[in-house]
């Protein structure tokens, strides 16, 4: 059975709060309950990947609880979770910015996303390069129902907490590099959401605002 580690959360907190750090609590995998514990603690900020799984939680648990969409997002599966997600983080096209802004739009409402930067050696993970970062944000306020308010990345998955660590140090340079260039006047691009249970220190010292933290948490997740 699952079971929340709340020792793990409370030391998380006290690390995290004074640096005026986010903790997003990624559950995907696990059930309603185990988010639902979690809740009860005053936790509101949840992280989910997968668009159905998602949808089905959000309908069966407090209505308060702001969702974070972070994995893989296609462009047919926006509508379902336009109505209610909080932020979606894991914006890695203009096709996608620009159905967000439609969906949005048709539900009245803003809704705060994200761009994920490929910052990784992997292939496999998804993200913008920076010269489609830059393509998009020149374009941006074409987009008024979608605002930009930072980026995510993911790090390589390795021990080697050099390559770690100078992923995350020019993640933050692009930010800073991308504000200036692109949001001198405007100050909702403030987010960088970087570090994940295994690498979230050093995320923390490179200028993350924003963790996103699953197994440390809710245990170790079975395979999707
Ligand atoms: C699953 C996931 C996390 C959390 O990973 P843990 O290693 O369990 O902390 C964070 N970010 C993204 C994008 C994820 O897919």
């Amino acid at each position: 059975m699952t079971s929340v580690d709340f020792s793990a959360y409370q030391q998380l907190l006290q690390e995290l709060q004074p640096r005026n750090v986010k903790l997003i609590a990624v559950s995907k995998t696990f059930p309603p309950e185990a988010i639902l514990a979690l809740y009860e603690k005053g936790h509101r900020d949840f992280g989910e990947n997968y668009v159905q799984e998602l949808v089905s939680k959000q309908k069966v648990l407090p209505p308060d609880i702001r969702w974070h969409f972070i994995g893989h997002l296609q462009t047919n599966k926006v509508k379902h979770i336009a109505p209610f997600i909080h932020c979606i983080q894991s914006v890695d096209s203009i096709r996608v910015l620009q159905e967000i802004d439609r969906q949005a739009e048709k539900y009245q409402r803003i809704i705060p996303v994200m761009l994920q930067v490929h910052i990784a050696k992997e292939t496999t993970k998804f993200g913008l390069d920076e010269a489609s970062l830059h393509e998009l944000l020149k374009q941006h306020q074409a987009w008024p129902h979608a605002r930009i308010i930072g980026l995510m990345g993911m790090a390589t998955f390795t021990d080697n907490t050099q390559v770690i660590q100078s992923e995350f140090h020019y993640l933050k340079l692009l930010f800073d590099q991308l504000k200036q260039t692109y949001f001198s006047d405007n100050p909702n691009f403030s987010e960088l959401s970087m570090g994940m249970s295994h690498d979230y220190q050093i995320a923390v010292e490179e200028g993350s605002t924003m963790v996103r933290i699953g197994s440390l948490i809710f245990g170790e997740r079975k395979k999707y």
